[in-house]
């Protein structure tokens, strides 16, 4: 529950955006286009389930449409109502700015728990939900994009793409009308991934400039350094999971909706995941200390908190309490307007949302490419690059044969250089690329401007001012 006095999640957004605003030079009329969320669509559905008329409310919000299409998940929870969904859609407009992913802002929502649900109702309330959404063009390859978000997954994004095709059976385009597709129904390999592994690279990129580790009072690499993640979700359990296993970070404490695990030592994140398939929840998992009281352990001391579940969680309540330098914020707005003053007056860094999350529309927008050119990424060129490859490989053969015990190749270079790059490879690279100068964009502002001291600020103005130069291309 919000404490007394804490904005709701829009107004949280908006306080954000206004403090960036605040330091640039936009007319006071284009600054107001900006910011407002330009339509809010509103649909109640009737489905007969169990031998019953069951209503749902869902949402679909376009906040910005100086590119189109729109794009931004669709979220399945109870919380969801016409605050959240426009907060999210305005999130959307600058993050796909911030990492130039050609789209506008937009976000859905169904206000359910999926969980109460079994699969075969599931997939007719998504489809009666898409339908609606498909006859007003709110779900169209060139007019509004949806990918998954809480709640939802490959499983879903395949039954709206489904039921697109079925409402518009001679478009050409018909797959690119969702991302987030299983890879057999138009998907990309890596999609599913693609957030967590966004965080990763994230990390990866703070932690190769000594000056903003400093900031956050830390040293070193990624290698041991203590996590605590909230929420192992899609999102938290790949980013919690690449890191413990390629950067050797050490995930200390792990939260879910029944509670903490906490272990000083580490905690095996696979294990975790596995447990929590198995069991639902974290509780009576056997390797580690469960806290009841899981929100607490946000507090506990360590080098990064990775929230990753929803909304709001640190707030003007625990934000004083929360002990790590650096926050990366892998959910959409996890700290509250109100938080990110507490936190920034203590020197902590938080590393925003709008940046942190962006891997998944990033690969969501390679995969819509994808969709549209009707081929995989890497079918060309693959084993022409491999072809060429050999030839070098041969040459440096020929050396080894002559220079003897004076050179020899490393053992497994010839494998690794004779490997074409696959789907999976370039889209991998395409987002370590995309992540990498998006940072750069923003610590550029973060140290060039004495009036900005934080990466959420820097990050608004790098995003609103592309936003205003497609608005004035548009001649408004
Ligand atoms: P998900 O449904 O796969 O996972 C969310 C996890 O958080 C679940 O394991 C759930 O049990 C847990 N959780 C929910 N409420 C909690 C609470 N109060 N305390 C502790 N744990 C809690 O969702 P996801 O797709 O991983 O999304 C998580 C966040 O990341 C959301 O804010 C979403 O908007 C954002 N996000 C997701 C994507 C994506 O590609 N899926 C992209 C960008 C941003």
């Amino acid at each position: 529950m919000r404490p007394p006095k804490e904005p709701t999640f829009r107004e949280s957004v908006d306080m954000m955006f206004n403090r960036a605003v605040a330091l640039m030079d936009l007319s006071p009329g284009l600054e107001e286009k900006i910011r407002v969320c330009n339509s809010t669509y509103t649909v109640r559905f009737g489905v007969r389930l169990r031998g019953q008329i069951f209503t749902f409310t869902g949402y679909r919000s376009n906040h910005s449409e100086h590119m189109e299409p729109v794009k931004g998940g669709i979220r399945y929870a109870l919380s969801v109502d016409q605050d959240e969904v426009e907060a999210l859609s305005a999130l959307m407009t600058f993050k796909c700015a911030l990492v130039e992913a050609p789209f506008g802002g937009s976000k859905g929502g169904l206000c359910i728990d999926p969980t109460q649900w079994e699969v075969h109702e599931l997939e007719q309330i998504t489809r009666r939900f898409a339908f609606e959404l498909i006859k007003r063009d709110l779900i169209h390859p060139s007019q509004n994009v949806p990918a998954p978000d809480m709640g939802t997954g490959e499983r879903e994004m395949a039954w709206i793409a489904d039921q697109y095709a079925r409402m518009n059976t001679t478009d050409i385009n018909a797959k690119a009308c969702v991302t987030g597709k299983p890879l057999n129904a138009g998907g990309i390999a890596g999609r599913v991934e693609a957030t967590g592994r966004g965080v990763q690279y994230a990390l990866r990129e703070f932690f190769r400039h000594p000056e903003d580790i400093a900031k956050a009072g830390l040293k070193g690499t990624l290698d041991g350094k203590k996590v605590i993640v909230q929420g192992l979700g899609n999102v938290g359990y790949h980013a919690a999971k690449f890191l413990s296993e390629e950067d050797g970070c050490k995930i200390i404490g792990i939260i879910e909706r029944d509670g903490a695990l906490f272990d000083e030592n580490g905690i095996d994140v696979e294990n975790v995941r596995q447990w929590i398939i198995k069991h639902g929840g974290v509780s009576g998992y056997p390797d580690a200390a469960h806290h009841a009281e899981g929100a607490a352990v946000m507090e506990e001391a360590c080098d990064i908190l990775i929230p990753a579940a929803m909304e709001g969680v640190i707030n003007m309540g625990n934000a004083d309490r929360i002990k790590a330098p650096l926050i990366i914020e892998a959910a959409n707005g996890p700290v509250t307007a109100g938080a990110d003053d507490i936190l920034r007056k203590k020197g902590t860094v938080i590393i925003p949302d709008m940046y942190a999350n962006a891997g998944g529309v990033t690969v969501s927008y390679f995969e819509w490419v994808k969709n549209l050119s009707h081929i995989r990424f890497g079918r060309m060129q693959r084993r022409q690059e491999e072809a060429r490859h050999e030839l070098i490989v041969k040459e440096l053969e020929r050396l080894d044969h002559y220079l003897g015990d004076k050179w020899s190749m490393t053992p497994d270079f010839k494998e690794k250089y004779l490997r074409g790059a696959g789907e999976l490879e370039l889209v991998r690279s395409g987002l370590d690329d995309t992540m990498r100068i998006a940072y750069q964009s923003m610590r550029e502002v973060w140290h060039g401007r004495e009036d900005v001291d934080d990466l959420r600020t820097a990050a608004y103005l790098v995003s609103i001012s592309k936003v205003a130069a497609s608005y004035q291309a548009k001649g408004l």
